[in-house]
């Protein structure tokens, strides 16, 4: 890890020496200060000129949308019993949701990413399997 550290310091030096390329000091992830023409954050590895606005957005998005694919799922799941009809609306609309939820909660970047993934796949799965079988229901 050292070693990779050091060669990557080399190299930004390079693209700083040549390109005169101008880097932020100040991590945009951690915010931690790091050495001037640096590439890659010392603290967290981040990659300097990248503002890190963007995924924190993707991760609130995920946190709304993925608990919401999950209860469509069961939602779904408990109407097949007694209204097919239910099901296929509420299974469709996880199925809509779901790919979205899946897609963001992926891009989070957070120790707690798993947790929607695994929210968003069973919503998205459940609502599948009771999308179909409502149709089945019907017939
Ligand atoms: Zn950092």
């Amino acid at each position: 890890m050292y070693i990779f550290k050091t060669s990557l310091r080399y190299f930004s030096d390079k693209i700083k020496s040549t390109n005169k390329m101008v880097v932020p000091m100040i991590c945009p992830k951690c915010g931690t200060e790091n050495e001037e023409g640096i590439l890659f954050c010392e603290n967290c590895d981040w990659r300097m000129d990248i503002p890190y606005v963007a995924k924190k957005e993707g991760g609130e998005k995920a946190k709304i949308f993925a608990p919401i694919t999950f209860v469509l799922g069961i939602i779904s799941a408990v109407l097949l019993y007694f209204f097919p009809v239910g099901s296929i609306v509420f299974g469709g609309a996880g199925l809509l949701l779901g790919g979205y939820a899946f897609n963001i909660s992926r891009a989070y970047e957070a120790k707690e990413k798993n947790i929607f993934i695994a929210l968003s796949a069973i919503g998205l799965l459940l609502s599948m399997i009771s999308f179909i079988m409502g149709f089945g229901g019907l017939l």
